[in-house]
């Protein structure tokens, strides 16, 4: 049953919207898939509309026609009638909130699903230019005010406009000339309310930024404090948060001063507007043109309108905050995927004849009959005339040509800043070369899937990212789909089995935010039970070792020598102490390659490499 709804949620993750068209048309299609709990909401709003209009048409009946002759019977039916209006009109408000928000929410999780799909087909080039504070933001913050105007907005338009209308029209066919001077004030009503309300807009959205800085704030003292309290930094950040808390204080109160003024104004409106009904219709009355009960009418249908008008306001501001929202949301599904792939591309490491039945799931992959990738994949890496720069940047590397035998362990070195960690990301197509061609097993990695290659490559870095998950689940990170066995037997090769076991609480201990519960030579452990997990024929390791120790460097260099075994690896290792054994050496700098070779061979060519191996063995 829950593979069902998963394989929903996934078949909703590929069918697109077309985000070309205009915004309103956009946001318009997410209402398709609930439209029954929509037009349900419209249909009570329509009612509740309708329900506030008869009462006063009601009540002026009753006091024009029963009230005079004593009709007992007849007058306390139609209040009954009324009361049920009222009871069936409450019932349609209790739906309207209900289901409405409803509908909202239901918008509000599909669109907040598509941006999040989004977020995950961007590649490495978006996630380095945005920040993920201002993602947040968008995940959580835009969307909210989207679904204000998803749901608020249609209702409240519908309600208000309903009601104005309907409400005109009734006293126009009473008393035009009365009908005529309520019309007049009533723009000058709603253009007090718009403006009064512009104010506090302007206003809300200071207090908005001012929030954004606080938090901002929270976020960096919280995860600084460390470091604070390390330089004894206590009064410099006190400081620095009372101010923004000041900011914000103010701001807020900026606010408050535009809400009271609204209040104040809509207070004095709807004074103004009934004592204007009183004196034309006095003055009516007296020239004999109205009676007592068409100006109770009047007054019945003024109070009618207050809620209407407040909402139209409201409406205004909910547009303009819900439309900014969409336009930043709607922006951001618009960037493509700056990795592209081919129209025919094709399944790395599968046979030829499968490969193009064969399509982005694991399940492929196992219909396929290829748990194991390494067993059809050879991992022959070639780069030819291969040149990269990043966006707006001059080239990192250069020309670099390089080829890795199957198998082989090719060692890369080279003083930091020079490109290797670049060289790196090309070969899983983290970002595409500039010039040249990456080749795996012959085949241009344009040409092949970015899943199908990506699960092909393994990578190990510096620093490791764990969730804030057991230590079981980081571990299954590598492969979802491996069994308890298959895991227990990661942590064996990866030679952290026995270390969990001692832990209270096993496999299930809790490994804290980004992993700080545990030692770095831990996490670098879990880290390589994950790949052993993910079995890929092809591994890098970026200065894997580079920020532990020398002795805890050694206890793992075992696991490390483990899981190279029989996979094409690339080594970028600082310590030059540990890629003597390498295949093949390469030295970069400066985003070129320098020398290449075995370890023997460099050292006899006495370049480089001799040096900076001489220097280190001195140390
Ligand atoms: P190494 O791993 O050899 O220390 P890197 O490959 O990390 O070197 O960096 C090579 C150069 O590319 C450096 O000058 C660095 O500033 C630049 N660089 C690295 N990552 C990015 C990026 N995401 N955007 C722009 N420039 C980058
Ligand atoms: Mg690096």
């Amino acid at each position: 049953m829950n593979n069902k709804r998963e394989r929903g949620n996934l078949q909703r993750m590929n069918k697109s919207k077309d985000f070309s068209k205009p915004i309103l048309q956009v946001f318009l299609s997410y209402f398709g898939a609930h439209k029954k709990l929509f037009f349900l909401d419209m249909i009570c709003a329509f009612a509740v509309a309708g329900i506030d209009i008869a009462f006063p048409i009601v009540s002026r009946y009753a006091m024009n026609e029963l009230l005079p002759y004593s009709l007992y019977r007849t007058f306390f039916i139609i209040m009954a009638v009324m009361t049920g209006c009222f009871v069936v009109r409450s019932c349609f408000n209790y739906i309207i909130t209900y289901l409405g928000h409803q509908f909202g929410i239901r918008v509000e999780a599909d669109i907040r699903e598509d941006l999040y799909a989004h977020f995950q087909d961007l590649e490495f080039d978006f996630f380095d230019e945005n920040r993920t504070g201002k993602l947040m933001s968008r995940m959580t913050g835009d969307l909210f005010e989207i679904t204000e105007l998803a749901h608020h907005g249609p209702e409240d338009l519908l309600i208000s406009l309903v009601t104005i209308t309907g409400a005109l029209i009734v006293m126009f066919s009473i008393e035009w000339r009365l009908a005529l001077v309520v019309m007049f004030v009533i723009p000058a009503f709603v253009f007090i309310v718009i403006l009064c309300r512009k104010n506090m807009m302007n206003s809300s959205a200071g207090v908005k930024r001012r929030l954004a800085d606080i938090n901002a704030d929270i976020e960096a003292s919280l995860s600084g404090m460390k470091t604070s309290k390390a330089f004894d930094n206590k009064q410099v950040d006190y400081a620095r948060f009372t101010r923004t808390n000041s900011m914000y204080k103010s701001s807020k109160g900026d606010y408050y001063k535009a809400m009271a003024m609204f209040n104040a104004s809509m207070e004095f409106a709807v004074c103004f507007l009934q004592v204007v009904v009183i004196a034309f219709g006095g003055y009516l009355i007296m020239r004999g043109r109205l009676n007592y009960v068409d100006l109770i009418t009047f007054m019945l249908y003024i109070t009618t309108f207050i809620s209407p008008i407040k909402k139209l306001a409201a409406f205004a501001e909910m547009f303009t905050n819900g439309f900014a929202g969409l336009k930043r949301f709607i922006q951001i599904m618009r960037i493509e995927p700056s990795i592209k792939e081919a129209q025919d591309a094709i399944e790395l490491g599968v046979k030829a004849h499968t490969r193009n039945a064969a399509h982005n799931s694991a399940e492929a992959w196992q219909e396929a009959g290829i748990q194991n990738a390494a067993h059809t994949m050879h991992g022959n890496i070639s780069l030819k005339d291969v040149s990269f720069s990043y966006k707006n940047s001059p080239d990192v590397l250069k020309d670099i040509n390089l080829e890795i035998k199957a198998g082989d362990c090719v060692a890369v070195v080279g003083h930091s800043g020079g490109g290797k960690s670049t060289l790196c990301q090309l070969i899983p197509r983290f970002y595409d070369v500039t010039e040249g061609v990456i080749m795996i097993d012959g085949i241009d990695i344009r040409k092949v899937t970015k899943s199908s290659l990506r699960r092909s490559i393994g990578i190990v870095q510096q620093d490791v990212f764990l969730f804030a998950d057991t230590i079981y689940e980081n571990i299954r990170y590598g492969r979802p789909s491996a069994t308890a066995e298959e895991i227990y037997e990661a942590a064996k090769k990866a030679e952290i089995y026995d270390e969990i076991m001692q832990m209270t609480n096993g496999f299930e201990t809790y490994v804290g935010e980004r992993g700080t519960l545990l030692s770095g030579g831990q996490k670098q452990r879990i880290s390589i039970a994950r790949i052993f997990l993910k079995n890929p024929p092809i591994l890098i390791l970026d200065e894997a070792t580079s920020a532990l120790d020398s002795i805890t460097e050694e206890q793992i260099r075992k696991s490390f020598e483990e899981l190279a075994e029989g996979r094409t690896t690339i080594m970028i290792a600082h310590r030059l102490a540990t890629v003597k054994n390498a295949n093949k050496i390469v030295l970069i700098e400066d985003g070129a390659i320098m020398e290449q070779g075995s370890h023997q061979e460099l050292i006899a060519k006495n370049g480089k490499y001799a040096k900076l191996y001489k220097a280190q063995s001195l140390r």
